[in-house]
């Protein structure tokens, strides 16, 4: 329920669609049933409309879900201002990370890889000062070097990152300091202190309202979840305490603390060699040489036997070896990305296909290479990378937009409802998809199944081209009546 209310439209799709958004199950069961009856239903909630009074009380009750009042943090023992009750952190969770983890290409399928990493993280989790919560800790395709925690302990790292550690205890520091953020509650906190970005509140629906400034107009509407959005920025105070959680954590763990020191090193290089594949880390986890030093002093006071705990290099380095060997892949998707980024869609192309070379089945890469593609409006090349994508991940979504999305711009409509369809079942609620979903009806005429993904898209997203489009069509075809 974060939406501004801009001008005279919008607040009309506020009031009569966040209302209704809560009478959805009855309004898209009848619409379903469609004709006449499910329109004039649609009509009455309308002209009926609820008053100012009762949308508060609305909003009141799905608010009250969030509020907690106080409560104890559970690193500091401290009572806290916390508004965000552990169930909703679950919640946001379980809403958000699904749809990250597809803009991260997907969770790597090398499951064996996948469940080292896995391992290594719930061993360090079970000594943290949450380990009731419901930790997973996963490797997402994605070339960029990042690691990201949602609020309910889901856990992320990118290959990109993967490939530029040195043993297991960086990896642990890594996670611990991820792990830092879950159990010091920094999601829930930003979210009480009103500081969190609504994107993560109102999740992807926020976003597909909002301007992608990245790669521009046709990104944007490919309904892409990229640049961070769903993540949540933490302060530099957040940083510090995340750091001494991490640190204590791996130590518990028997990991040498060296490996902290090791990857702040790390961290602090990339980001004066190639500070465009390691942007998205820092603007969510501030670096600065300060944290390094402060790891190199925290360590040199360290007592002697924990000081020389292992760090464990072998073990890393055989359980990523198919990872590493196609690490010149992984860094010509990081240039690519980078040049998608600066908008330098020709080079980045060139850098798609070296990585491609070197791992023609690499998902990230063709989906890569895909939406550059769709950028540049070459739609049937897309649409070949898109489908191979689809091929080698089948149960990853990303690749079904694309191929939708390539298949709608060739205005082959029912095939490209077919892919927005199968991108739905692997991962529901993106209100892009919804949207293309009526685009593609309306092309076919057929104005009764449009007119349902249209109201299903308002009663997510209130502004934008994508809300005005769908709720002119709405009132042009009589579902709703204009707005005075
Ligand atoms: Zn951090």
């Amino acid at each position: 329920m974060m939406v501004d209310t801009k001008g005279p439209l919008s607040y009309y799709l506020y009031e009569t669609f966040n209302v209704s958004s809560i009478l959805s199950l009855v309004t898209a069961t009848i619409l379903s049933f469609g004709g006449e009856m499910g329109k004039k239903y649609l009509n009455f909630i309308n002209i009926r409309g609820l008053t100012r009074r009762d949308f508060l009380w609305l909003f009141s009750v799905s608010a009250a879900g969030f509020l907690t009042g106080c409560s104890i943090n559970p690193v500091t023992g401290q009572s806290q201002i916390m508004l965000v009750s552990e169930d909703s952190e679950v919640q946001i969770d379980r809403k958000n990370s699904p749809h990250q983890f597809s803009a991260d290409y997907g969770i790597i399928q090398d499951k064996s890889l996948n469940s080292y990493i896995n391992q290594t993280g719930k061993k360090i989790a079970s000594l943290t000062h949450r380990p009731g919560m419901p930790y997973s800790f996963q490797c997402v395709n994605a070339a960029y070097v990042n690691a990201y925690a949602f609020p309910g302990g889901s856990i992320a790292v990118t290959r990109g990152i993967l490939v530029n550690l040195n043993n297991e205890a960086e990896l642990s520091a890594l996670l611990g300091h991820e792990l830092g953020h879950v159990n010091a509650r920094h999601t829930a906190e930003q979210m009480s202190k009103g500081l969190l970005t609504s994107a993560l509140v109102g999740g992807i629906a926020v976003f597909a309202g909002a301007k992608n400034q990245t790669y521009g107009k046709i990104a944007e509407s490919l309904g892409m979840v990229g640049s961070g959005m769903l993540l949540a920025s933490y302060s530099r105070d957040n940083e510090r305490e995340a750091d001494a959680l991490g640190m204590e954590y791996m130590i518990k763990a028997g990991y040498g603390p060296d490996g902290f020191i090791g990857l702040m090193d790390m961290l602090r290089k990339m980001s004066k060699n190639k500070p465009g594949s390691i942007e998205l880390m820092f603007s969510t986890h501030p670096m600065s040489d300060e944290r390094y030093n402060t790891a190199v002093s925290n360590v040199s006071r360290l007592n002697e036997s924990s000081r020389k705990l292992p760090l464990y290099r072998e073990r890393y380095m055989d359980n990523t070896a198919k990872l590493r060997s196609v690490k010149a892949a992984i860094d010509e998707l990081q240039s690519g990305d980078s040049e998608m980024a600066k908008q330098k869609y020709n080079i980045a192309e060139g850098h798609f296909q070296k990585a491609l070379s070197i791992a023609p089945n690499d998902y990230a890469g063709l989906v890569l290479m895909s939406k550059c593609l769709l950028i540049q409006e070459k739609y049937g090349e897309a649409l070949r990378y898109a489908e191979t994508a689809k091929q080698v991940y089948p149960g990853e979504a990303q690749a079904h937009q694309f191929s939708g999305f390539a298949k709608m711009k060739k205005k082959d409509f029912d095939a490209a409802y077919e892919e927005f369809n199968n991108y739905e079942k692997v991962l529901p609620d993106n209100p892009n998809t919804i949207f293309y979903k009526g685009y593609c009806q309306e092309q076919m005429k057929h104005i009764k199944e449009s007119a349902f993904e249209y109201n299903r898209y308002l009663q997510i997203v209130k502004n934008g081209e994508q809300a005005t489009h769908s709720y002119q069509r709405l009132v042009e075809w009589g579902y709703i009546k204009p707005a005075k």
